[in-house]
């Protein structure tokens, strides 16, 4: 029997178990993940590890003896298919089992596929794992065309590296605008207008009713006008789905991921989760219960969830943040813009370097800042601080984001 149980060993479960040792807890911790891999970070999977900039070795948590100096069990390569709450055991792939007493739950999600007809053809690929990109790495040197489907961060990085390694891209976007989930308009367009000046075939408000294939091979993605956008390579990047069913099978209240309350509890006694597959009321989207996937929130949701087993709880209240890297463009968002009533731009995006604010009835809720790391600095704390700046003031990329603290 282990004490703790991690399952899933990538951003949040590898934290889970860093944390638990800096916490000095002594019990015995597996960490079990289905990727043969040590913990690496995915971020760089769609920006310098895709592009050749930086070895596997560079992107992994931590070196691979440091699990064994903190007397970490791994488990790697083990797909967990099925948890029993009550009897505190969990059964692998294959039929064997590992009894827990407290089970942390950081299995992210699966890319979603494209449901239409030719979406299991060889050339059709996901950007969720190293073993996804390392498939289309070893073509790169074979092709020349790719289509990307999805204009979300993923996508539009994935379109950036291609592009700068000499590949012809287009990319298609189902709805009115890239990022439309995650960002205002002005960002959105924004960044359609640089993917075209690099030469990325940006398409938006476009359905894919088929990937047309020759030999079981992608041979490009047909549009609902009939039209074909030719692709030696096809790249989905639409979301994930939780991956969660083991939990829900079990009985846990869930659906898109699996429920948790302040400490990452799920209603299964035991049982708490992170990461991506965790569905929390979020303070910073209005209490609503969302899914977060960024590393920030795998990362502090696994020292929330640590501290909550150890004895020493604190609700999780973390600002959200995130970052995405295109071309020599630095985007980094923090807050979340959802529900936003008005924007305020702080220099021209014709310089490359400004930074949108978000607000909710005159309050700072979110700011998206390209090339623009101060405004990303000072401005999380008028978040954290619910500001109600002087508009004027905030228009005036002159007048630094603190002074508007007071
Ligand atoms: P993951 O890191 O996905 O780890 C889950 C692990 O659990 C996986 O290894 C999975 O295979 C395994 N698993 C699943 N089910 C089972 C099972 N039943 N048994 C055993 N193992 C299982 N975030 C940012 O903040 N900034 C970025 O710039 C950014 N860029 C990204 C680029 C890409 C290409 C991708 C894919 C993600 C990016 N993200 C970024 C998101 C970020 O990587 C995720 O939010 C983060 O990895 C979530 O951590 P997690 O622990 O919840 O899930």
């Amino acid at each position: 029997k282990v004490d703790i149980a991690i399952v899933g060993a990538g951003h949040g479960g590898a934290q889970a178990a860093i944390m638990l040792r800096q916490q000095k807890f002594e019990g015995s911790v597996a960490l079990i993940g289905d990727e043969p891999e040590y913990p690496y970070e995915r971020p760089p999977l769609s920006k310098d590890y895709f592009a050749g900039e930086k070895p596997f070795e560079r992107i992994m948590i931590r070196p691979e003896k440091f699990w064994e100096e903190r007397d970490i069990t791994m488990m790697l390569g083990r797909r967990v298919m099925k948890v029993a709450p009550e009897a505190h055991l969990l059964t692998f792939e294959g039929g064997d089992t590992l009894a827990y007493r407290t089970l942390i739950w950081a299995t992210g999600g699966t890319p979603r596929r494209l449901s239409c007809p030719g979406n299991d053809l060889a050339g059709v690929h996901a950007v969720r794992t190293r073993a996804d990109v390392d498939a289309m790495m070893a073509k790169l040197d074979t092709i020349e065309r790719v289509a990307i489907v999805g204009g979300g961060y993923i996508g539009l990085e994935a379109a950036a590296v291609l592009t700068k390694l000499g590949k012809k891209v287009a990319l298609l976007e189902a709805l009115d605008r890239v990022l439309a989930r995650v960002a205002g308009e002005e960002l959105s367009h924004f960044y359609e207008a640089e993917h075209r000046a690099q030469g990325v075939d940006l398409r938006t408000g476009v359905d894919v009713t088929r990937i047309t294939g020759e030999d079981g091979r992608a041979t490009g993605v047909e549009l609902a006008d009939g039209e074909i956008v030719p692709a030696d390579m096809v790249i989905v990047g639409i979301g994930i789905v939780a991956a969660v069913e083991p939990l829900l099978e079990a009985g846990a209240e869930g659906g898109n991921g699996v429920v948790v309350d302040e400490y990452c509890r799920t209603t299964l006694p035991d049982i708490y989760a992170i990461g991506d597959c965790a569905a929390h009321a979020n303070s910073f989207a209005d209490g609503a219960t969302i899914r977060l996937e960024s590393v920030q929130n795998a990362n502090d949701q696994a020292t929330t969830a640590t501290k909550a087993i150890l004895g020493n709880p604190a609700p999780y209240d973390a600002i959200p943040w995130f970052w995405s890297n295109q071309y020599d463009l630095k985007l980094q968002t923090v807050g979340l813009s959802t529900g936003y009533d008005m924007t305020v731009i702080r220099g021209n995006p014709a310089d490359r370097s400004f930074s949108i604010t978000y607000l909710r009835q005159g309050r700072v809720i979110a700011l998206d800042c390209v090339n623009a790391t101060k405004d990303y600095v000072q401005g999380r704390k008028l978040i954290i601080n619910g500001i109600s700046p002087d508009m004027q003031k905030l228009a005036n990329a002159a007048v630094p984001l603190k002074e508007l603290l007071a």
